[in-house]
């Protein structure tokens, strides 16, 4: 038997799985899907927005392969010095493999980054996605305006959900306290920033639509700034994706102002130089606008500055400018690109490939790519591990690395933990008149969990 530990539950790490268990080339395969926290998913859970509920549904493929007999999901482990070391973590299987994701956002090194009412993207979706290790809140209070930097799709997002209001919230697995925020809030002009051109923005066509589909929402862009870009001009030399993009700017563009309750502004060729406080002192010290550069194309794809700036007043402001992966306990880390060196998934450490250790996913490849992209990327490093496996299987292992967690003194919440967990769910959001409502802290998760039946 081949026995393999998949460390992350995200889409990377059960695609792992599935492609583990649904192969003939090596019969016998058990698969321990190990994650830190209670709940599995992942980004799925805790990234893809809640008003995305036909993404979030793709939580049933993943949950048919964590129910698979050969598969077993093991929440609340921690790899690492402060959980299972990792050295110990490879005695218990022939192979590990490590779908991590990049676990912390890129910082944009400018002045006032820090000032209060600024975070990152990440803190935000974590808040209004009910993460357990989220303790910030308080997010929208007292802000009417927002500076959301960076135009990825996490930008979408962010932007997305400050304009929505309680009455489409209210439906998705938001937890109760975001809800209430959101549904209070006074936000009503979101400005979502890039620092090069529309034909260069990193958002998906699909998700750049729906910021004009939002109800007493109006999105408004600025034909001037967009013609500074060749390729807002010249659509046609483009590809089709950033093409299509183009097209929708165009439409708005067009669109005279209707005086909506709230105003995206898509802004362009604007660099942030520094974060600005509000004059405020003290503990009322914050954020009060974002200074900019204005930016023009350098012909290459860059930018360049021209010396002449802008301030936008904001007293949120969400840097959304890219996930970066972490360095791991135990293995060699590419520090410039956040990244795992590995070779067709194969670890490779000091130049050599690493035996037994892989890696699949965004620790993998980088932070890029949509959920699906994970597919072909397991898919990889699963035929390099099934190479492997005739050389793996020779090393004898200990017994079910189950009763070892045990006695190392870790309690790892298995399914039956997980199912518990949606129960409560499931039994919140009833109790407060909506539907399945997530729990955002640690107490009540394990407390759900402990609550399994056997
Ligand atoms: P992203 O797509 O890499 O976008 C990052 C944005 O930040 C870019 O606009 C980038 O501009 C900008 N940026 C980077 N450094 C900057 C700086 N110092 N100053 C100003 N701007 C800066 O990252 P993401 O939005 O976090 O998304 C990560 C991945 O998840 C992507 O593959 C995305 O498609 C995926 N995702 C998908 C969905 C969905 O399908 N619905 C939802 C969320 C996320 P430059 O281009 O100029 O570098």
């Amino acid at each position: 038997m081949l026995r393999v530990a998949v460390v992350g539950s995200g889409p990377s790490g059960v695609y792992t799985a599935q492609g583990l268990v649904q192969q003939s080339q090596v019969p016998g395969v058990r698969v321990d899907v190990l994650d830190r926290l209670p709940c599995p998913y992942g980004l799925v859970r805790y990234g893809v927005a809640p008003d995305h509920e036909k993404i979030k549904s793709l939580q049933n493929n993943l949950r048919a392969v964590l129910e698979d007999e050969r598969v077993r999901f093991l929440g609340g482990v921690r790899i690492g010095p402060d959980g299972l070391p990792a050295a110990r973590l490879r005695e218990l299987y022939h192979a590990v493999v490590y779908c991590v994701g990049a676990a912390t956002d890129r910082h944009l090194g400018v002045p006032g980054e820090e000032l209060p009412g600024s975070w990152s993207a990440t803190e935000f979706v974590s808040w209004y996605s009910a993460h357990p290790d989220c303790v910030a809140d308080g997010f929208v209070l007292g802000a009417r305006s927002a500076v959301v930097i960076g135009v990825g799709n996490v930008a979408v997002d962010v932007t997305r959900i400050l304009a929505r209001g309680a009455a489409e919230l209210s439906p998705t697995d938001m937890p109760q306290a975001a809800l209430t925020a959101l549904a209070a809030s006074e936000v009503t002009e979101i400005s979502m920033v890039g620092r090069r051109g529309p034909s260069q923005a990193r958002f998906t066509t699909k998700e750049l639509r729906e910021l004009g589909a939002l109800p007493d929402t109006e999105v408004i862009v600025d034909p001037r700034e967009l013609e500074l870009d060749p390729g807002y001009n010249e659509p046609s030399g483009l590809p089709a994706a950033n093409r299509r993009n183009v097209e929708v700017l165009r439409g708005w563009a067009a669109t005279p102002p209707r005086g909506a309750a709230r105003r995206i502004r898509l802004r362009f060729f604007l660099r942030p130089v520094e974060l600005l406080a509000d004059g405020g002192e003290g503990e009322g010290r914050r954020v009060g606008a974002v200074r900019f550069e204005r930016t023009v194309p350098d012909g290459h794809g860059g930018v360049t500055g021209t010396g002449r700036y802008e301030d936008i007043d904001a007293q949120l402001v969400l840097r959304s400018v890219g996930y970066r992966g972490v360095p791991l306990d135990g293995l060699p880390f590419d520090a410039e690109h956040g990244t795992v060196p590995h070779l067709a998934g194969r670890v490779v450490r000091d130049g050599t490939i690493a035996p037994g250790e892989y890696v699949a996913g965004w620790i993998k490849r980088g932070p890029t790519g949509v959920i699906g992209t994970n597919r072909p990327c397991a898919k990889e490093t699963v035929t390099s591990l099934l190479e492997d496996a005739g050389m793996l299987v020779r090393r004898e292992l200990p017994e079910d690395p189950l009763v070892v967690l045990r006695a190392a003194g870790l309690a790892p919440v298995e399914w039956a933990g997980w199912q518990a967990i949606e129960r409560a769910e499931a039994e919140l959001g009833a109790s407060l008149g909506r539907g399945v409502v997530k729990l955002p802290d640690w107490t009540s998760l394990l407390a759900a969990a402990r609550t399994a039946r056997s």
